[in-house]
Order: C-alpha cells, then sequence, then structure tokens
C-alpha cells in the first residue's frame, strides 16, 4: 500500500492549486467557495507510491454541510496517512479553528501556510518556528499560485506519514479537558487509542454521525451524564463549549505565529469591495462587465479572428484545396460531397468560431480567477433573496458559463433539496461555451453584428432564471426560505498569464475534441440524411430523408417563425451537443460551397429569417432543453422524474418566450393581427398572472391550524 495524503483546509484556501501543482493535473480552480464537492484523487509527482485527495473546502468538522460530511467520511473513515492542512496565512486566526480539529483525529498532521505572497506583500512575516511548537506538526510556508515550496510541504507531510505519529490534540481549558477525559475513558475500548479523542468530542457534542458500534446503552447514558454535569457547571450547552474552547485555542496559536488577535485593517481588496458589491453601483458595473465580456469575444476582437478563419482558412485555403485533391486521386462524387459538404461544410463552420470562444473563454477566467466572480455570487444574493433563491444558486449558474455539466454538478453544494432542483433546472438557461457559436452565428449573419444582440442573449438568460425562480417559488413544491449565504470573499489578485492560459486551453480543447468526435459523426449524419432519400438515391437536399423528416417537424415551429425545416432540424441537433445547431447549418446551407465569396453562405440563411424569427430561434435555443451530457447531468443530480419535470419546463419555457418575441416583432413591423398573435398576447398574460399571483406558503397549514383552535 501507497501513502495516502489528504489536503484539507477552508474554502478558497488554496487546495486544489495545491493539488494541481503537486499532481500535474487541472482540476477546476475556482475564487469561490464550494467549487470541489467530490474529493479528488492524483498521484504525487515523481513519487509513483503517493497518492493525494483533494477534499472539499470545509470551516469545520461538523456535519452540518455535505461538504463537511465527504470530508470527515474520508478522513476518519478512510484515515490517510498524514494530513497536509492547508491554511489561509492572511486570514490565520479563522483558518486556524478548523486546525484545531485535525489535529484530534489521530493522524499525522502538516501545516501548509498557503498564500505567503500576500502576507509579504502586504508587509507581514510568520514566526514559523513559535507556531509549529503552538501546534507540536511541522509548519511549512508555500505559496501554491507561485509553486513556492509545494513540494518541501508535501515532502514534510510524507516524512510525517513515515514516521507515523499522530498529532497530538490542541489542551483546551481545565475543566472540559476534565470532562473530556472521562468521556475519553468511556468511549476508549471501542475505538483505536489514537481517535479516542476525537470520538470523546463527538459524542460529547452529541453528534449524531459519529457513532462507535461497540458502545453499549448503559456506556452512552453514563457519557450522558458526564455531559449533562459539564453543561450545567459551565451553564452553556456541550457543542457552544467546544466551539468556545476552539476559537480560544485558534486565538493563541494565531499568537504564537505573530498575529495580533482580531487584527483587521482596510485593505485595497476591501475599498475596490466597497464600490463593487455596493447596492448603489454593484449590479450596473456587473452589467457593464458582462457586456464587455460579450461584446468584445463576440462582436470585436473574436470576429476579426472568426472572419479570418471563416473566410480566408475554411474559404480561401481549404475546401479548393481538398476539392483539388479529391479530383486529382479520382475520388467518388459522393465521397467528395461527404468530405466537402458534410465534414468540411458542418465541422468547420463550428471551428470557425473557435477564436471567439477562446477570448469569452480567457474574459470569464480573468474574472473568476481574479476573484471578482464570487462577488457576483454576493450581489446576486440580495437579488435572489427577494424571490426566495440565495446567492448560493447563483456559483453553478457562474461555472455553467463554461459549461452546464459542472454547473449542475456544482449544485450538490446546496443543501435545501427544493432550492437545489430548482437551482439544477435553471442552470443551463446561462449561455454555455457551446451555445457561443450558434449566439455568433445569429448576431454576425442575422443581424450584421448589431451590438446588442450577443449580450443580450445572457442578460435574456439571466431574466429566465429569474423569471422561473418567482414562477416556481410560488408553487407548493418549491416554496420555502432560501438558506442564509454566508461566505468569506477572498482577497483579489492578478492571476498568472499561465493559469489563464490554461484555463482558455483546456476548454478550447475539449471544444475541438468534440468538433472532431460528436460534432464529427453528428455532421457526417446530417449529410447522409441530406443527400439521400429513403431508397437511398443521391438527390438535392429537398427530396432528401432529412427534409421529410424536418417537413413533420417544422409545423411545430412555424408560430415561432422559423417553420424552415433546416432551421427545425438543426435545433433538433443540438440536443446532442449545442454546437451542432451551427454545424447543421454549415451542411444544410453549404457552408463550404459558397465559403469562397463567404457572404454567400450568410445570404442563403438570412432568406429563411427576419429580423425576429432570428431572435426567436436564438433565444429557443438558448433556452430550451440542453444538451444530452447537461441532460444526463441532471439526472444524476434530480433523478429520471424530475429529469422530465425540468426538460419539460424548458422546453415549454423556451417555446413561450420564443413565441412571444417571434409574434410581438413581427406585429411592430406589419402591424397585422394575427392568430399567432392572439396566442402571444394568451401567453403573456398567463406569463404575468404567474408572476404576479399570491405565493402559495407553507405556512397556510399552520394558519388554517391556528384558526382552527
Ligand atoms: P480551494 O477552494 O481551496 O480549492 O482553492 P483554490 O485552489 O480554488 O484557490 C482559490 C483562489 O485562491 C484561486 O483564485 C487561486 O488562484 C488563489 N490562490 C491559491 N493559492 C494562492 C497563493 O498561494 N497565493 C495567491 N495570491 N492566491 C492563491
Ligand atoms: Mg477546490
Amino acid at each position: 500500500m501507497g501513502i495516502q495524503i489528504a489536503l484539507a483546509g477552508n474554502p478558497n484556501c488554496g487546495k486544489t492549486t495545491l493539488f494541481n501543482a503537486l499532481t500535474g493535473s487541472s482540476q477546476h480552480v475556482g475564487n469561490w467557495p464550494g467549487v470541489t464537492v467530490e474529493k479528488k484523487e492524483g498521484r504525487l509527482r515523481g513519487h509513483a507510491d503517493v497518492t493525494v485527495q483533494d477534499l472539499p473546502g470545509v470551516y469545520s468538522l461538523s456535519p452540518y454541510t455535505l461538504e463537511e460530511v465527504v470530508a470527515r467520511d474520508y478522513l476518519v473513515g478512510e484515515k490517510p496517512d498524514a494530513i497536509l492542512n492547508i491554511v489561509d496565512a492572511s486570514n490565520l486566526e479563522r483558518n486556524l479553528y478548523l486546525t484545531t480539529q485535525l489535529l484530534e483525529l489521530g493522524v499525522p498532521v502538516v501545516v501548509a501556510l498557503n498564500m505567503m505572497d500576500v502576507v509579504r506583500k502586504q508587509g507581514g512575516v510568520i514566526d514559523v518556528a513559535g507556531l509549529s511548537r503552538a501546534l507540536g506538526c511541522p509548519v511549512v510556508e508555500i505559496s501554491a499560485l507561485r509553486g513556492e515550496h509545494c513540494v518541501q510541504a508535501a515532502e514534510e507531510a510524507i516524512r510525517a506519514a513515515q514516521a507515523g505519529q499522530a498529532a497530538k490534540p490542541q489542551r483546551f481549558d481545565d475543566a472540559l479537558e476534565d470532562t473530556l477525559g472521562q468521556i475519553e475513558a468511556l468511549v476508549s475500548p471501542c475505538c483505536p487509542p489514537a481517535q479516542a479523542r476525537w470520538y470523546a468530542v463527538k459524542y460529547f457534542e452529541r453528534d449524531s454521525r459519529a457513532k462507535l458500534d461497540g458502545l453499549t446503552d448503559a456506556v452512552q447514558a453514563k457519557i450522558e451524564a458526564v455531559i449533562v454535569s459539564a453543561e450545567d457547571a459551565a451553564d452553556d450547552d456541550a457543542e457552544s463549549l467546544v466551539t468556545n474552547a476552539r476559537y480560544v485555542r485558534a486565538a493563541v496559536l494565531a499568537r504564537a505565529a505573530g498575529r495580533p488577535a482580531g487584527q483587521h485593517r482596510l485593505t485595497v481588496s476591501d475599498r475596490i469591495d466597497r464600490i463593487v458589491t455596493s447596492r448603489v453601483f454593484g449590479f450596473p458595473i456587473f452589467a457593464a462587465i458582462m457586456f464587455l465580456v460579450y461584446y468584445i469575444s463576440i462582436s470585436t476582437v473574436g470576429t476579426m479572428m472568426t472572419d479570418w478563419v471563416n473566410d480566408v482558412l475554411f474559404g480561401e485555403l481549404i475546401p479548393p484545396a481538398v476539392e483539388g485533391f479529391l479530383v486529382s486521386v479520382g475520388c467518388a462524387d459522393w465521397l467528395q460531397s461527404l468530405v466537402l459538404d458534410g465534414v468540411i461544410g458542418g465541422v468547420g463552420a463550428v471551428l470557425g468560431f473557435l477564436p471567439q470562444m477562446m477570448v469569452l473563454f480567457l474574459l470569464l477566467a480573468f474574472l473568476e480567477d481574479c476573484g471578482y466572480m464570487v462577488r457576483i455570487a454576493f450581489l446576486m444574493d440580495r437579488l435572489f433573496r427577494r424571490f426566495g433563491l440565495s446567492g448560493k444558486s447563483f456559483i453553478p449558474m457562474l461555472i455553467g458559463m463554461g459549461c452546464g455539466v459542472p454547473g449542475i454538478m456544482a449544485t450538490r453544494t446546496i443543501e435545501n433539496e427544493r432550492d437545489r432542483r430548482m437551482t439544477a433546472i435553471t442552470t443551463t438557461f446561462i449561455p454555455c461555451g457551446a451555445k457561443l457559436p450558434i449566439i455568433a452565428l445569429i448576431a454576425g449573419a442575422l443581424f450584421d453584428g448589431a451590438w446588442w444582440v450577443s449580450p443580450s442573449a445572457y442578460f435574456v438568460g439571466v431574466a429566465a432564471i429569474i423569471c422561473t425562480g418567482i414562477i416556481l417559488k410560488k408553487t407548493a413544491l418549491f416554496a420555502g426560505d432560501p438558506a442564509p449565504f454566508v461566505m468569506e470573499l477572498p482577497p483579489y489578485h492578478l492571476p498568472t498569464v499561465k493559469s489563464l492560459l490554461i484555463h482558455m486551453w483546456e476548454r478550447a480543447a475539449a471544444f475541438v475534441k468534440k468538433a472532431g468526435t460528436v460534432i464529427f459523426l453528428a455532421c457526417a449524419a446530417i449529410w447522409f440524411l441530406q443527400s439521400f432519400n429513403f431508397r437511398l438515391e443521391m438527390v438535392n437536399a429537398g427530396e432528401s430523408m432529412l427534409a421529410a423528416i424536418g417537413g413533420v417537424l417544422a409545423p411545430v415551429f412555424a408560430p415561432l417563425g422559423w417553420g424552415d425545416w433546416r432551421a427545425a432540424v438543426a435545433a433538433l441537433t443540438g440536443l446532442v451537443a449545442k454546437e451542432n445547431v451551427v454545424g447543421t447549418f454549415g451542411v444544410l446551407f453549404g457552408f463550404a460551397e459558397v465559403a469562397e465569396d463567404g457572404a454567400e453562405f450568410w445570404g442563403t440563411m438570412a432568406q429563411v429569417f427576419t429580423a425576429a424569427s432570428a431572435y426567436s430561434y436564438l433565444i429557443f435555443n438558448l433556452l430550451c432543453a440542453p444538451c444530452f451530457a447537461a441532460i444526463g447531468a441532471v439526472r444524476r443530480e434530480l433523478g429520471g422524474k424530475w429529469t422530465l419535470i425540468a426538460v419539460g419546463y424548458q422546453c415549454l419555457f423556451a417555446y413561450a418566450v420564443a413565441l412571444c418575441i417571434y409574434q410581438y416583432g413581427t406585429f411592430a413591423v406589419t402591424r397585422a393581427f394575427t392568430p399567432g398573435l392572439a396566442a402571444a398576447l394568451v401567453v403573456t398574460a398567463a406569463f404575468v398572472w404567474l408572476l404576479v399571483r399570491p405565493a402559495k406558503r407553507p405556512e397556510r397549514k399552520l394558519q388554517r391550524a391556528a384558526a382552527a383552535e
């Protein structure tokens, strides 16, 4: 058996950063709590026999949150050979609270003081020797971000593991020590000696998740008697007694490290936060930033590069060269068509948007890493609370801007089951990276790059979440008050170029891989279906199998303004992967054939859409059911029944919004009253009613009960 080292620490102390540095893997590093819910395992670089575990961040080992349960089940149940406790040195006292608990587990502990670069920048020093003496375990100063001394910290942990010397628990005040000593004597026959202290404390706290099998009822009664007498003597409940004692120890330890207790001064971060999270400027600043992010990536910098890729690379360079080659080797017509129309047409159309995606990913990585995004969750908490969701629900949505799947998985951190469901249902309303090509295609091809189109996609997503929140919270299924959202705001910092590039590259690589696999296959399938009829004769697209299938589907979407069978089919292929919507357009509108004159592809597409139907198409694709991967993630998190509800709700919502957009947009131009418009008016009225009707409160029952008395 090799050596197991567990990384434990508060949320945001830099565990994942250190984990990545030690194992060379690239787990998601987020500047907000709760990103790591599952524990992740990796091999220590250069040590084949040492595994490192990245545990979820916790402030304490109490059993109140899912993160705490995951972390402590591992630490107590599977007993790593050593714990490497990451401590945010810029926030020492707060972090040492957890350390006092880790020292009780009967496992060797090494403390890594992280963020030393921040401490140094603030002009601080830490008395490492003094802290190490007070803790009774090795202490190493590191900076996970800059890669300083990370290896030394790991080696120190290996040494501790090999020595096998369990850490020494901190001593509390004499009265408490006396009580704990009595309980320890009672529990110690039933547990390993090294864990006696841990179980004594847990039994004292009446923590029902800590159970020792061998403990008889008689012994438990004795323990309860000890607890009650201690509580009476101190006139406080047992759990608070321990909590207070830990705070006292954490303060003593921080003083041993040369930090005056409770020190506080206004840092640059605090000053930035006064503006960025203020009631007045917070939301306008957020809106402006998100506007800029989408505007820059989709409408300016990104477009210039995308145009080059589309016009030059997939227009003038690749197709003629490939065509020339295929003709010269005497390739069959159908194969030429498959390669040119199917593969280059479809995959090329999707890959053309890679530059825009890379710019978007880079900007998002920056906002996330520097610490701005976590402020948004904080800001959103105020807004979300009004309609019964907490800011914690916004974190999955922030993650979902890259990809919905990890976003949906991040809903696990939400304790309240109803809020968790609602968040999982709404997370994919935020445009993920894969929806970006759709936005860019429609903004560029059908709106001539109008400045408002791409940012509006993001804001429609946020509005959809808020409206859904209001509507669903009024139903009995979701009613209830939000859980409090407590969170420490980490200081801002300038991300390293390397970490930004890694972030961007990871996502871009995943996108390219998808283009080469799923999208490639889907485009080939679309090409096949649009090139042959049911008797497998090669025909014009208009007479193909696909046209027949699309023809059945199209009338469903006619009220939304895009009854063209190609648009309907493209929306359907988005279920496989959202990029496919663009890939399918590429195949069906002959991206490769006409790309020599790039304008023509756009031109053919534009004939099928009006401004109103193009925007309705965009919004439908943003809000409707996500791709199968994301639906699968919802199923894993919520189960089959709730997945049906989620997908049904999303499609219905998307349909209703797209209907209204198209019908009102058309009316604004034509001034004609149509049945479609009437339907839109009915939908709008129903929607408004759902938004403003009085809420179904769970208290109703209570009120009725009270009235009956
Ligand atoms: P976790 O929640 O404990 O896994 O923390 P992460 O590894 O996700 O890091 C949280 C944030 O702190 C990220 O923005 C990191 O870039 C940042 N961070 C981590 N280590 C350091 C460090 O040594 N110095 C500084 N300045 N920032 C760090
Ligand atoms: Mg983490």
